[in-house]
């Protein structure tokens, strides 16, 4: 029995539950997508909200080009660039022996500074805005100061009171407890079970406490919840419902619009941008489709993908279950080598809010993401982490559909031959060398098995 009703009777008013279960690669558009003007309200959060996150993100920009030299070069703002990737888009089209029209990027966050992965937005931006927040009560800031004088004995002392602690398969960790320490912060990151050696490693040379459990992210996240809730200088960063989280993550798209119309590509209803986020929790593409939403109304289109093990934003949409359904429910083991996607239980905040501006969900395997991985090696020379293959497959799983996505959107073949589609890839340069060579080697492996 799952919440009360048999799984015969789940399969029966929910079909793709079964081929979920099956793990097969799953595509679902979402019938119940509706035009921006009408679908914005569900997230209770308005471009006023997006514009005053940038806006601190741009008052610490002096503080983190003092304190990492390596957001100089953006004065101090954490961004990563786009660049087209036809040479993939090539090799994708043998390989699904499809024609794949209009034009592939991706959108490199596997090199943001700092982290090296998405988390590096929204990860960030929340420490910062507690730090603000901590710091403005205290009066050791005001709006108007030079936040460069953070990067101070005196300010490191003044944080060194307050705790801050997360639950994480890894890369949350590693944004909050990098960016927490700089600041003087006493961080506790609560790592589950799949969260790679290399990344604890990393946390604790910086300082920060890692506390290790053998078993998956939810429980990590519930150990994290616990010791802050007994401590009231403890801020609990809570990816599974956070609001400054999901803003830190909006960001993107405005700074995204720019670079777009720099490399004078043309979004509009006529030319549509589609745009592929790998899913775990939820939060980093859920705050990136809303942004994106903002900055280009209907003209985006925004896919979130899964693994096949772990697809939970799918199954909670789908269902109108969101956090009450997990997939373990299902039977479905939420293992996955795709670090920060293997979450079995989606945020029901982003499920709720979302639920009416993404456009669809589909699931891929771990094999698929490891061949893609060496694809993209291969044909680009980018090397990314298996989670950040994720949306590359989207472009096929749109272009294929047999259930009229892009028709029933009021698209044409000619919008289709001029559309943008835009891979977002969430992690990879701060994979230690050997590592990488490992994962490319498993890819190219099963590539050459087909
Ligand atoms: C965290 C993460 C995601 C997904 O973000 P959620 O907020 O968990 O949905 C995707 N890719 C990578 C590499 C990540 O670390």
């Amino acid at each position: 029995m799952i919440l009360g009703k048999t799984r015969e009777h789940w399969y029966d008013s929910y079909p793709l539950i079964r081929q979920l279960v099956a793990l097969q690669p799953t595509t679902w558009f979402n019938p119940n997508a509706a035009p921006v003007e009408q679908a914005l309200g569900d997230v209770g959060l308005t471009a006023a909200d997006v514009a005053d996150a940038s806006a601190r993100l741009s008052r610490f920009a002096p503080y983190l080009q003092r304190a990492f030299p390596q957001t100089a070069a953006s004065q101090g703002i954490i961004e990563s660039d786009i660049i087209p990737v036809p040479h993939l888009q090539q090799a994708l089209s043998e390989r699904y022996q499809q024609p794949l029209p209009g034009n592939l990027w991706l959108k490199r966050d596997s090199h943001l500074p700092i982290s090296g992965s998405i988390k590096a937005r929204g990860g960030i931006y929340e420490v910062l805005k507690h730090a603000e927040d901590l710091a403005l009560a205290a009066g050791l800031l005001t709006l108007d100061d030079d936040y460069a004088s953070l990067d101070s004995d005196q300010a490191r002392a003044f944080f060194g009171q307050y705790k801050i602690a997360v639950g994480s398969t890894g890369n949350l960790g590693m944004s909050i407890g990098i960016m927490g320490a700089a600041l003087g912060f006493q961080v506790t990151v609560h790592m589950s079970a799949d969260a790679r050696q290399w990344k604890k490693d990393t946390l604790r040379s910086h300082g920060v406490t890692v506390i290790e459990y053998a078993s998956d992210y939810s429980v990590a996240v519930a150990q994290g919840r616990q010791q802050a809730e007994a401590d009231p200088t403890c801020h609990f960063v809570d990816d599974e419902n956070s609001i400054n989280l999901f803003l830190g993550y909006s960001v993107a798209a405005e700074r995204l619009k720019k670079q777009l119309a720099a490399a004078h590509i043309t979004v509009d209803a006529q030319h549509p941008l589609f745009v592929y986020l790998p899913c775990g929790v939820g939060g980093a593409p859920g705050g990136v489709a809303f942004g994106l939403k903002l900055a280009f109304g209907d003209a985006v289109h925004c896919l979130f993908a899964e693994p096949t093990h772990s697809p939970c934003m799918l199954l909670g949409v789908y269902t109108g279950l969101h956090d009450q359904v997990s997939v373990q429910d299902f039977g479905i083991d939420n293992v996955t080598a795709a670090d920060g996607l293997a979450v079995g239980r989606a945020s029901g905040f982003v499920g709720r809010a979302m639920q009416r501006l993404l456009d669809g969900f589909y699931t891929v395997s771990d094999e698929e993401m490891y061949r893609l991985l060496a694809l993209m090696e291969h044909s680009e020379g980018q090397r990314l982490e298996p989670s950040a293959l994720a949306g590359v497959p989207g472009i096929t799983r749109v272009l294929a559909d047999s259930q009229g996505y892009w028709q029933r959107a009021g698209l044409n073949s000619q919008n289709m031959a001029q559309a943008t589609h835009l891979v977002w890839a969430t992690g990879g340069n701060r994979v230690p060398n050997n590592e990488m060579e490992a994962y490319l080697a498993k890819g190219r492996e099963l590539l050459s098995k087909g």
